[in-house]
Formats: structure tokens, C-alpha cells, sequence
């Protein structure tokens, strides 16, 4: 069992890990960062945080234990590009127990007679090089001719420019959030063991087409049908529907063995979209984070959220502050998946639902101010009440 006080070799506290996080995805927030790092709020784990580190001058951080013995351990998963029906292949990142990089996310690619269509671009240089490699065996070398991004987090749209000349798309809000982030976005990615080499030129590429509700490809035999389905995540979510294989690409509204952030999103509607996908003729399911699953871990994700909502609701009617709901709430069973302190944004996203202040933008006032206070009480051990 991990507690707060055990530490990590570097010699942080678990507790010291979250907030070291938290305070640099702050500066993420208000646009300190750019874009490469818009999924790095809070939480988005190791690669946010190493990124946040060194531009804070902090050390690399360990990998974070699991937390508690008493709840289920997540699984391991590793990286590979693995096809799941002909011409049909999902590139998924490595994760689970003991790493603690809640942030890295998963890409798709449809391959055709003579060009290719992908489906994200990850986060970061050598993730993206990597997966555009992997691609090659399984292409030919064939182009990848259109990239369609889910929607506008860093650890998605980041790796864009290394898919041009392809076309990009995605809803229009996504491509209104990617160019609203061109302007904070550095030009240069810091060297990070694994992810950059600190020699490429960094030029966020915003979608060029857009499209609001569906789009259709007939490629490689296959049926992909790109859907809105927000607001959930974000206000401009697309999901990529094989009707014939029954298999869904569902972007950030599916995280597996990982808490759903929530930062960007809407929370009650997001439950409502993945209610419907459970009721679509659907078996396989590729997460924007975790590894592939099917309808089990969806709405096990959905049972997060729904704790989560009525324990929200408990504390907020009883007037306490989202920063001391999050200390307060204990989510059982979820307290092993990886990024527990996602908790303290989902909060405050719900918060801002129940006073009717929901934004599609990062709530990041109240984040901050709740992040203080969940810490405070976090380090103090005081009762929240
Ligand atoms: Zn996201």
C-alpha cells in the first residue's frame, strides 16, 4: 500500500508528484505552454509532467506505485501498431501499473489501395516519428493522405506537422482551439528521453477542413464513418465509427484503467454520449487513452463519472467548495487508475454544471483555487468538513 508518505526514490511524496504537476498544467492553462501540452492540466502524467518539470527546473520525476492494495492493480500495456480487422489498425502507447503517464494517447490508421487515413497524431516528435514508422509496414510507403483529429488536446493534434503535406481535419471547434493555441505555442520541443531529440522545429498545424456532424470514407474495403459527439470531452469531439466491424475509434470519450479528465468537458452531456455508444452495435473499442477494450471499460469509465456526480452533488448542496469535495471524495475502486488527482478538475467541471457556469473553456480560476485548497488539506490531514 502507498500512502503519502511513502516516497519515491527521487525522494517526492505521492502527494508532492500531484502538486508539482498540478501547478505546472496551471501554467498549461493560461496558455504558458502551448499547445504541445493543452492535455497537460493536471495529471496527464509522466511525459507532462517531465515536460513541466524541466521547464520549471525540476528534476525528472519517478514513476508513480499504484495507490492502494485493497483495489483492483490496472493492467500493463505496451506500444504497438495492432490490426484489428483488414486495413484496420489502432498504434497504441504503452501504459498501466507503474508508470504513471496518464496523458499518452492512442492513433488509428485506415489503410487504402494507395493512400491512408490516420486518426490523431499524439503528443510529441518521436511518439508521432515512431508511429509513422510503424505505419510504413503496413502502408508500403504509401501516403497518409488525410489526418482527422478528434479533438484539439496537445496529446493529439501536436504530432500534425509531421503528417503534412496530408490534409487535416476535424470539427470546427477543434480547429478554432488549435489556432487559438498557435500563437503560446513554442517554436522548439525541449529534449525529452523518448519523446523529443530537441532538434525538430515545432510549428503546431491547425485542421484545414473542417466538418460539423459526419463524413464518410469508403477505404480499403471499409466503412469509416467520422461522428460528432459532443459536447463530451471537449466541445468538438469526433469518434470513428466501422460499422462492418463493429469496431469505434472513440477518442477522449473512452479512457481506460485511467480517471477521464475532464477539464474541457461536459460532463453530464459526455455521460449521455457514452450511454448511446453503449447502445451501438459496437465489440471493439480503441480509447483515446488506455489500451483496447470493448463496452466493459466504457461504462466502467461511466461508473466513474456517475460516483463522482452524486458525491459532487452531496458536497455541493451541503455548501462545500470543489477544491475540499475533491479531498473529500473517496472513488473506491477507481483509486488505482492512473491519474487520481484528475478528480479536483472533474470536480469543478461538475461544480460549474450545477451553478450553471459551464464553459467550454478550462475553468481555470476555480481550478486553480481548488487545487490550493485540496492540497492544503491534502497536506494537513484535516477533516474537509
Ligand atoms: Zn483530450
Amino acid at each position: 500500500m502507498t500512502t503519502d508518505r511513502q516516497f519515491t526514490k527521487e525522494g517526492f511524496s505521492r502527494r508532492e508528484l500531484m502538486m508539482r504537476t498540478a501547478w505546472a498544467g496551471l501554467g498549461v492553462a493560461t496558455g504558458v505552454a502551448g499547445a504541445g501540452s493543452l492535455e497537460g492540466i493536471w495529471g496527464q502524467g509522466q511525459q507532462r509532467m517531465d515536460e513541466s518539470s524541466a521547464r520549471m527546473g525540476w528534476p525528472p520525476v519517478a514513476p508513480l506505485p499504484p495507490v492502494d492494495s485493497h483495489y483492483p492493480v490496472m493492467p500493463t500495456w505496451k506500444t504497438e501498431l495492432r490490426q484489428l480487422a483488414p486495413n484496420v489498425y489502432v498504434y497504441q502507447q504503452q501504459g498501466g501499473t507503474g508508470l504513471m503517464n496518464a496523458g499518452i494517447s492512442n492513433a488509428g490508421l485506415f489503410v487504402g489501395d494507395d493512400w491512408s487515413v490516420a486518426v490523431d497524431a499524439l503528443g510529441f516528435p518521436l511518439q508521432t516519428k515512431a508511429f509513422l514508422v510503424a505505419s510504413k509496414h503496413v502502408t508500403g510507403g504509401k501516403p497518409i493522405a488525410q489526418l482527422i483529429n478528434t479533438h484539439h488536446h496537445g496529446d493529439h493534434v501536436a504530432g500534425n506537422q509531421f503528417f503534412l503535406p496530408a490534409q487535416i481535419l476535424s470539427h470546427p471547434y477543434c480547429r478554432q482551439e488549435v489556432i487559438k493555441a498557435v500563437a503560446t505555442t513554442p517554436k522548439s520541443w525541449p529534449k525529452q528521453e523518448g519523446l523529443a531529440d530537441g532538434t525538430e522545429v515545432r510549428k503546431l498545424t491547425p485542421p484545414s477542413v473542417t466538418f460539423e456532424d459526419t463524413l464518410i470514407y469508403n477505404i480499403g474495403g471499409n466503412v469509416v464513418e467520422f461522428r460528432f459527439a459532443g459536447p463530451a470531452h471537449t466541445w468538438g469531439d469526433i469518434m470513428a465509427y466501422l460499422p462492418q466491424h463493429k469496431i469505434l475509434f472513440a477518442g477522449d470519450l473512452a479512457f481506460f484503467h485511467l480517471v477521464p479528465y475532464a477539464h474541457n468537458g461536459y460532463v453530464s452531456k459526455w455521460m449521455e454520449s457514452v450511454d448511446k455508444i453503449l447502445k451501438m452495435d459496437v465489440d471493439t473499442i480503441v480509447p483515446g487513452h488506455g489500451p483496447v477494450g470493448g463496452k466493459k471499460e466504457l461504462a466502467e469509465m461511466n461508473e466513474y463519472f456517475r460516483v463522482l456526480k452524486v458525491e459532487a452533488k452531496k458536497r455541493y448542496d451541503a455548501g462545500m467548495s470543489a477544491g475540499r469535495a475533491a479531498a473529500d471524495i473517496k472513488m473506491g475502486k477507481f483509486e488505482n487508475w492512473m491519474g487520481p488527482e484528475r478528480i479536483v478538475m472533474n470536480t469543478v467541471r461538475l461544480y460549474d454544471e450545477f451553478k450553471g457556469t459551464l464553459k467550454p473553456d478550462v475553468d481555470t480560476e476555480g481550478t486553480k483555487h481548488a487545487i490550493q485548497e485540496y492540497d492544503s488539506i491534502k497536506a494537513t490531514g484535516k477533516k474537509s468538513i
